[in-house]
């Protein structure tokens, strides 16, 4: 949540995003599929292929009724890096080429996948 944020907006405060490994072996696919099985547990990859697993929880410390960081000089240094030039807010939330918010999901692009490689 930078200085220049847009009004009231919140919206990176509202989730935890976690690296992991690509859907490339049995075991991360299966891992992912796992993952993304759970309430409000997405999967999605970055414009450079990184994969991340994000959970969708808000941060204790943001003022839901203002939706304002509580401990704003305090705050962590991955709330100072993340810049609004490439934020969600800017870049509209979840328009990343790959974003899945369920197995049925996740399972399509599997298998477009595996199609694509077969043809
Ligand atoms: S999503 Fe962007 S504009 Fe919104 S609080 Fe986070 S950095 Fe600021
Ligand atoms: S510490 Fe503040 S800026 Fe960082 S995620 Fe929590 S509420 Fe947002």
């Amino acid at each position: 949540m930078p200085s220049e944020c847009l009004p009231a907006c919140s919206l990176c405060c509202r989730y935890v995003a976690i690296p992991i490994d690509p859907p490339t072996t049995r075991s991360s696919i299966e891992q992912m599929r796992w993952m993304v099985s759970h309430k409000d547990v997405w999967l999605y990859a970055d414009d450079e292929g990184e994969w991340f697993v994000q959970f969708i929880t808000p941060c204790e410390e943001l003022d839901l009724v203002r939706n304002r960081c509580g401990i704003y000089e305090d705050r962590f240094s991955v709330c100072r890096l993340h810049g609004v030039a490439s934020c969600e807010a800017t870049l509209g939330e979840g328009t990343e080429a790959r974003f899945f918010r369920s197995l049925r999901e996740f399972d399509a692009y599997l298998e477009s996948r595996r199609a694509r490689r077969a043809g």
